[in-house]
């Protein structure tokens, strides 16, 4: 299915968010981009299109997105803050070389196989990010 501005503004609508012009865009933005952008590359992607968007508009954006639970927010090795469309439970992969963040799909019935982490007994869980690093297929092989 080929999403529309108007599916966009629908979904910010559903998660509270004022749909304002920018927002969409930069909603299309991650929905077309699913490579784990940075602020800095989604304003330089939509900067020649809408000439009056800041950085700190881009920010403020995805803080909302994130806060909303819209948007995942990734923090790998340090580096900026990267945002993800993909809300489900899902893996990270850096690789060291390229620099690509690579999703990986995780069995999720598994992942809540309590044999699988130890020592958490009676506490309660927010969140689960499971984040390797390495060295990618294709780097692997050049
Ligand atoms: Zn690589
Ligand atoms: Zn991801």
């Amino acid at each position: 299915m080929e999403l529309t501005i108007e599916n966009f503004k629908e979904t910010l609508v559903d998660y509270n968010i004022r749909p304002t012009y920018q927002r969409i865009k930069i909603l299309e933005y991650l929905e077309g981009n699913k490579t784990h952008p940075t602020v800095d590359e989604i304003y330089h992607h939509l900067y020649p299109q809408i000439p009056t968007l800041s950085k700190t508009t881009v920010y403020n954006t995805l803080r909302s997105f994130a806060d909303a639970d819209l948007v995942l927010e990734l923090h790998v090795d340090n580096s900026e803050v990267r945002f993800d469309i993909n809300t489900e439970l899902h893996g990270h992969f850096l690789c060291k070389d390229c620099g690509t963040v690579y999703d990986f799909e995780i069995n999720t019935e598994k992942i809540n196989d309590d044999q699988l982490f130890i020592g958490l007994d009676d506490f309660s869980i927010m969140s689960k990010n499971i984040f390797f690093t390495g060295i990618c297929k294709k780097c692997k092989n050049q």
